[in-house]
């Protein structure tokens, strides 16, 4: 039965099994590694994604071209959600996570080559990596200051977009998370997606600003209601303060002349209540994520409430966080309890649009406002400020860097080799592979500025060595090899460990697969890429 079941899968897939696999996967990783590899660092040039709409998309961010690309290779699947994982949890290190994981892969099939185990190497890779998170531990450097803070911010949007929108994303990102940043347990917490962001089009990238409040692109419900407040009390409704639909909700029976008048009645007392109950609580502001029934607007208006209706659930977690108060179900049981707080609370119009903004009490309440002339160029300013306000929350968490331009990979390269001599086993190639996987970054680094990558290379290294100094780096405004601390070329601690983890934990995943299966339903992959594979031959 259990047999059958398999024959049946297998007949829908292509196997392919042992080192023909591996093999197969590898070539996968260094493909998908290829398309990326040229938008590395500052110099790294920029690709232009064409969607199926025919829309156009420009940028220089790895994972953004790695996702728009629909490539169904399992092994380059898997690749690009750890590269996607790096994202999430890094929000930076993307393009660099796979180019290591796929020169870990490369420097694995040539020790395979040679004869030893795809286990083996997997544990070699293991014990490397164990030992080089303790490096990174001891050549990063406590950095604390704002200024710091901000040179890693900076850093991380080398290559993307212009330089004066970089230096303003680091800045607003920079403010951003200082006011996010609260207390937990003794520990500080920012997370980077509470800032709302709103995009505003027209003007120039630049005139992007931040604004202390949530800012939501509505009007109150009634015109006539108050439209700017100092201090005051809000109310969160989950759900709205409106007539039950007579046709589809009510299942009532009219019988008698005057049924239906007796219902609406009723209806509108219950309206009446509710606002009643609203009133009774001191509420200054009202917002519900539903409508709000025509009587009850008027009944608000008189009593003085300013009120908002079908605000988006988002919109409602940032009022929420930013006044200190969850949204109620129901009017009948909300208590004093239950209402928020405001600094201030004023309307604007912005191009024709009219915008509300709310201060909240609590520092958590923050947007955005993009700035730019066209849809791509909005976007791109988005993409920056996400890169830019994880690095600067990261900072805010775990205030230590590292150096950047391919310093900290050739100081980690140097000492794994070192560490490599004391292992005795076969794990001390792999050990060794894996130091040489790591200088993939320096050399790409090279590479797209022009430079001889080799002689680039064993530049650094000498100059490490002999100074024994793990900030040496490649200073690719100056096209020295400088001291990066100096430079102000550094990366949060928390994002390079994330992307050597990502990327062995990717490499180590694919050494393990010993089959591979491939449902057969037209594989698709992009031209470049599917060109590559063909360049290096099948298995
Ligand atoms: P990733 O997706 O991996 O973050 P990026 O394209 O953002 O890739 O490039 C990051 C790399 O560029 C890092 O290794 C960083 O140290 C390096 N880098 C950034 N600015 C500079 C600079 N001015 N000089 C040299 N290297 C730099
Ligand atoms: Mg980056």
């Amino acid at each position: 039965m259990a047999a059958n079941d398999d024959t049946t899968i297998l007949e829908e897939t292509e196997r392919t099994t042992g080192r023909a696999a591996l093999r197969k996967n590898v070539q996968a990783a260094i493909a998908l590694a290829n398309t990326v590899r040229s938008t590395l660092g500052p110099k790294g040039l920029d690709k232009l994604l064409l969607d199926e709409e025919g829309g156009v998309q420009v940028t220089n961010d790895g994972v953004t071209v790695l996702e728009a690309a629909r490539v169904e290779h399992p092994t380059a699947r898997m690749m690009i959600s750890s590269s996607s994982t790096q994202d999430r949890v890094a929000r930076d290190g993307t393009t660099s996570t796979i180019l290591i994981a796929a020169e870990m892969l490369q420097n694995a099939w040539d020790l395979v080559a040679q004869g030893v185990h795809p286990v083996v190497i997997a544990n070699g890779y293991r014990m490397a990596e164990v030992e080089a998170q303790k490096i990174l531990e001891l050549i990063s450097k406590e950095s604390t200051d704002e200024s710091e803070i901000l040179q890693a911010t900076h850093t991380s949007l080398a290559g993307k977009g212009h330089s004066d929108i970089q230096q303003r994303i680091s800045e607003l990102a920079v403010q951003a998370a200082a006011s996010l940043a609260t207390q937990e347990n003794g520990k500080i917490r920012a997370d980077p997606t509470l800032v709302k962001i709103l995009a505003n089009k027209g003007g120039q990238a630049n005139e992007t600003h931040l604004v202390n409040g949530v800012v939501i692109a509505k009007k109150p419900a009634h015109p006539e209601m108050t439209q700017s407040r100092d201090a005051g009390k809000i109310l969160l409704i989950d759900g709205g303060i409106e007539r039950r639909n007579t046709v589809i909700d009510a299942k009532i029976r009219i019988t008698e002349a005057g049924m239906l008048e007796a219902f609406r009645n009723k209806e509108s007392e219950m309206l009446a209540k509710q606002v009643d109950d609203i009133i009774a609580l001191g509420v200054d502001i009202l917002v519900c994520k539903d409508g709000i029934d025509d009587q009850a607007r008027s009944l608000l208006e008189a009593a003085g409430i300013t009120a908002y209706r079908r605000v988006h659930r988002n919109d409602m977690e940032a009022l929420s966080r930013a006044v200190g108060s969850h949204p109620v179900h129901s009017t009948s049981t909300a208590s004093k309890d239950d209402l928020g707080h405001f600094k201030s609370s004023r309307q604007e119009i912005w191009g024709d649009v009219g915008h509300w903004i709310l201060e909240g009490s609590q520092k958590q309440g923050l947007t955005l406002v993009t700035r730019g002339s066209s849809e791509e160029m909005l976007e791109e300013v988005e993409r920056c400020f996400a890169d830019a306000i994880g690095v600067a929350c990261h900072m805010h968490e775990e205030a230590r860097s590292l150096a950047g331009g391919g310093a900290t990979q050739i100081a980690l390269a140097r000492r794994l080799r070192r560490f490599a001599e004391t292992i005795p086993g076969r794990e001390q190639l792999a050990i060794e592979a894996y130091a040489e996987a790591l200088e993939v970054i320096p050399r790409a680094l090279a590479e797209n500025a022009g430079q001889d990558a080799l002689g680039r290379l064993l530049e650094l290294t000498a100059a490490q060595t002999s100074a024994d100094s793990d900030w040496l780096g490649l200073d690719l405004e100056s096209e020295s090899i400088s001291d990066m601390h100096e430079a102000g070329i550094r990366e949060p601690i928390a994002v390079t460990r994330q992307a050597i983890k990502g990327a062995t934990d990717s490499a180590v995943s694919v050494l393990r697969i010993d089959d591979l299966l491939w449902a057969k339903q037209d594989p698709q992959i992009p031209e470049g890429v599917m060109e590559q594979l063909e360049g290096m031959g099948g298995a």
